[in-house]
C-alpha cells in the first residue's frame, strides 16, 4: 500500500513537471552556433587557432601521404621481385633497360618490361627518407596544433570568465530573485570548463581526423574511383549515423547539466545553512534531496550512455562492413579485370579504411563541441543580457547638493519573482530631510521592500521614488548608493577582519575613522577585548560573532561613510536595551 501511495504520489508529482520540462525542452536547446564560441576570441587569438588549424589539417595529411609512399614502395618492391623472377632465366637478359631473349627473338608481350633501372637499396633508403622526412614535420605540426588551440582557448575562457562574472555583478536584484545562486556557482566552474573543452585540442585533433578522413578518401578516388565508389555508396549509413548521435547527445548533456547544476544548487544552500539544518534535523531529508537530483542526472547520463553505446557500436558495424565489401569487391578488381597494381589496390585499402577510421575517431570532438555548444547557451545568454538596472553605468545625474528629501509616489510594486503579489499600493510619503522617519507595521508589511526601493533595488512597475524631487531613476546609480548607510535586517559581514569588514563602508577609511564609527555603534568595547581586536576574523558570513555584534559592526560600516541617508531596517533588533539606547543616541546626534 505504501508503495502504492508513493507511486501515485511520484506520478502525480510527474505530469507538471513534465509540462515544466518541456517548456524547458525549447528553453534549454542550443542557442549557438559552434562559431559563435569563438566570439570572444582576439586577433591574436583568431591567428593561433588559423595556424592551429592549418598545422592540423597539413598534420592530417600525412598520414593519407604515407600510405601513398608505402604504395609506391610496395610497387617497387614488386618490379624489382618480377625482374628477378625474368632475369632469373638463363635465355634472357638486361639490354638498353629491356628485357630481351639472349637469342635475339622477340617476345612482343615482354616489350615494354624494363629492367636494371632499379637499384632496390637506394630507392629503399629513399623512401626511409620520406618517411623520416613526414615524422619530423609531424614532430613540430603536432605541437603547433595543439599548442595553439589550447593557448587561445585559455586566452578566451579566462575573457568568458571575467565577462561573465563582471555581468553577473552587474545584473539587478530581481535577476537575483529569479536566479539560483547555487546554479550560477556550477556554471562559473562546470559549464565553462566544457566551453573550453569545445574551443581547445578538440577542435585540432578533429580538424586533423576530417583531413585525414578527405585525404585518405581522396587517394582512394584517384587511385581506384570503383572501389571507392562502391565504398562510398553505404557510407550515409555511417553518417546518418553519426548525426543521430551528436544530436541526441547534445539534447541529453543538456538535460544531464540542469540537474547536476540543480543538485549543485542544492548542496550550496543546505551547506550554507547547516546549523538550521542540524538544529531541526534535517540532515537525512537534505541527503535525499540532493540524491533525488543526482538520481535525475544520472538518468539522463545512462540514457545518453545507452544511445551512445548503440551508435558506437552501429558506427562500427558498418564500418567493418565496408571493409568486408571493399576486400571482396578489390580482390576481384585485380584478379578478375586487372585493373589495379597490388600497392594501388593496398593504397585504395588503407586510404578509405584509414580515413573511415580517422571519421569514426573524429565523432567524439563532436560531442565535445555539442557539450560546449550547450554550456555556452546559458552563459552567453547572460553575458548578452542587458541589466534593468546597470549598477555601473556612467549615466544619470549627480546632484551638486543633496539635501535628502525623499518622497514616494503613489507606488505600486511586486517582485519580479512574484508578480501576482502587490506588496506595495498606492504608498505616497515624504521623508523630509533633516528627519528621522519611522515605518511602522507588521512582519511582512513592506518596510524592508520600501527600504530596497530607496536604495533603487527594484524599479516599482507605476510610481516612482524622488530624491529632491528627482526621480531616482533619471540620477547616477552609483552616486546615488553612495549616498546611503545601511544597516540591513539580517546585516552579512564578509570572511576578513573586523577593521576590513568597517572598511567596506568606506575604501580610504583611515584607522581613525574606523574607531571613532566603532564607538558611535557601541562597539568598540567588545572589539578591544577580542583577542586581535581589529584584525579578528569574523568566519565565513560573519558566523563567529553574536547577532548583536553583527548588527554592531554592520552599523559601524553604515556610519564610518558618514552617509547622507542612513537606512536602518530593525538594525538594533539584536541588541541588548542598554546597548540599543547608546547606539541610539549616537546615530541621533
Ligand atoms: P517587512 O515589513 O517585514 O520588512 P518585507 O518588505 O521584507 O516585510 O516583505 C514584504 C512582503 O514581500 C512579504 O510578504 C514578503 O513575503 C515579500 N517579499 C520580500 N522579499 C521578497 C522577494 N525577494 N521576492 C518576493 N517576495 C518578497
Ligand atoms: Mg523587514
Amino acid at each position: 500500500n505504501l508503495k502504492n501511495t508513493e507511486d501515485k504520489y511520484e506520478n502525480g508529482n510527474s505530469s507538471p513537471d513534465k509540462n515544466k520540462s518541456k517548456d524547458n525542452e525549447t528553453k534549454e536547446s542550443i542557442r549557438v552556433g559552434f562559431f559563435q564560441l569563438f566570439r570572444f576570441a582576439s586577433c591574436s587569438e583568431t591567428c593561433l587557432m588559423v595556424f592551429g588549424g592549418l598545422s592540423a589539417m597539413v598534420h592530417g595529411a600525412a598520414q593519407p601521404c604515407m600510405l601513398l609512399v608505402f604504395g609506391l614502395m610496395i610497387d617497387t618492391f614488386i618490379l624489382y621481385d618480377i625482374e628477378l623472377q625474368e632475369l632469373r632465366n638463363p635465355n634472357r637478359t638486361c639490354i638498353n633497360n629491356t628485357i630481351m631473349w639472349i637469342n635475339g627473338s622477340f617476345d612482343a608481350e615482354n616489350e615494354t618490361m624494363s629492367c636494371g633501372m632499379l637499384d632496390i637499396e637506394s630507392e629503399m633508403t629513399r623512401f626511409a627518407g620520406y618517411y623520416a622526412g613526414i615524422g619530423c614535420a609531424v614532430l613540430f605540426l603536432g605541437y603547433m596544433q595543439i599548442c595553439f588551440w589550447v593557448t587561445a582557448a585559455a586566452r578566451q575562457i579566462q575573457r568568458i570568465r571575467k565577462l561573465y562574472f563582471r555581468k553577473v555583478m552587474r545584473m539587478e536584484i530581481g535577476w537575483f530573485d529569479c536566479t539560483s545562486v547555487g546554479e550560477l556557482n556550477t556554471r562559473m566552474s562546470d559549464d565553462i570548463n566544457k566551453i573550453n573543452d569545445a574551443i581547445a585540442d578538440q577542435v585540432g585533433i578533429f580538424i586533423q581526423r576530417f583531413t585525414t578522413f578527405l585525404f585518405g578518401f581522396l587517394l582512394g578516388f584517384v587511385n581506384g574511383w570503383k572501389l571507392t565508389l562502391v565504398i562510398i555508396a553505404v557510407s550515409p549509413l555511417i553518417g546518418i549515423g553519426a548525426a543521430f548521435m551528436a544530436l541526441a547527445v547534445a539534447r541529453l548533456t543538456g538535460r544531464e547539466l540542469l540537474a547536476y547544476a540543480k543538485a549543485g544548487a542544492v548542496a550550496d544552500e543546505v551547506l550554507s545553512g547547516i546549523r538550521t539544518v542540524a538544529a531541526f534535523g534535517g540532515e537525512l531529508k537534505e541527503v535525499d534531496r540532493y540524491d533525488k537530483n543526482l538520481v535525475y542526472a544520472q538518468r539522463w547520463g545512462i540514457r545518453k550512455g545507452v544511445i551512445m553505446g548503440f551508435f558506437t557500436g552501429y558506427l562500427w558495424f558498418i564500418i567493418f562492413l565496408c571493409y568486408a565489401l571493399a576486400f571482396w569487391y578489390g580482390s576481384k578488381l585485380v584478379l578478375e579485370e586487372e585493373e589495379y597494381s597490388p600497392g594501388n589496390l593496398l593504397q585504395v585499402f588503407f586510404g578509405v579504411l584509414v580515413g573511415a577510421l580517422s571519421l569514426g575517431q573524429a565523432s567524439p570532438c563532436l560531442q565535445a563541441f555539442a557539450s560546449g555548444r550547450g554550456a555556452a547557451t546559458n552563459i552567453f545568454e547572460t553575458i548578452d543580457k542587458e541589466p534593468m538596472i546597470d549598477c555601473m553605468s556612467e549615466e544619470g545625474y549627480k546632484l551638486d547638493k543633496v539635501k535628502g528629501e525623499i518622497e514616494f509616489h503613489n507606488i505600486n510594486f511586486n517582485y519580479p519573482s512574484r508578480p501576482e503579489v502587490k506588496i506595495l499600493d498606492r504608498l505616497s510619503m515624504i521623508i523630509k530631510s533633516g528627519e528621522t522617519t519611522a515605518f511602522v507595521g507588521p512582519s511582512g508589511a513592506g518596510k524592508s521592500t520600501t527600504i530596497q526601493l530607496i536604495q533603487r533595488f527594484y524599479d516599482p512597475p507605476e510610481g516612482m521614488v524622488t530624491l529632491d524631487g528627482h526621480d531616482i531613476r533619471s540620477l547616477n546609480i552609483q552616486w546615488l548608493r553612495s549616498l546611503i548607510g545601511i544597516v540591513e535586517q539580517e546585516p552579512v559581514l564578509f570572511a576578513t577582519t573586523i577593521a576590513e569588514n568597517i572598511r567596506f563602508g568606506k575604501d580610504s577609511a583611515t584607522m581613525e575613522e574606523i574607531i571613532t564609527a566603532t564607538k558611535e555603534a557601541n562597539a568598540y568595547n567588545f572589539i578591544m577585548e577580542l583577542p586581535q581586536q581589529f584584525d579578528t576574523l569574523v568566519g565565513e558570513g560573519g558566523g563567529q560573532m553574536s547577532g548583536g555584534q553583527k548588527q554592531r559592526i554592520a552599523i559601524a560600516r553604515a556610519l564610518v561613510r558618514n552617509p547622507r541617508i542612513l537606512l536602518l531596517d530593525m538594525a538594533t533588533s539584536a541588541l541588548d536595551n542598554e546597548s540599543e539606547a547608546t547606539v541610539q543616541e549616537a546615530l541621533d546626534k
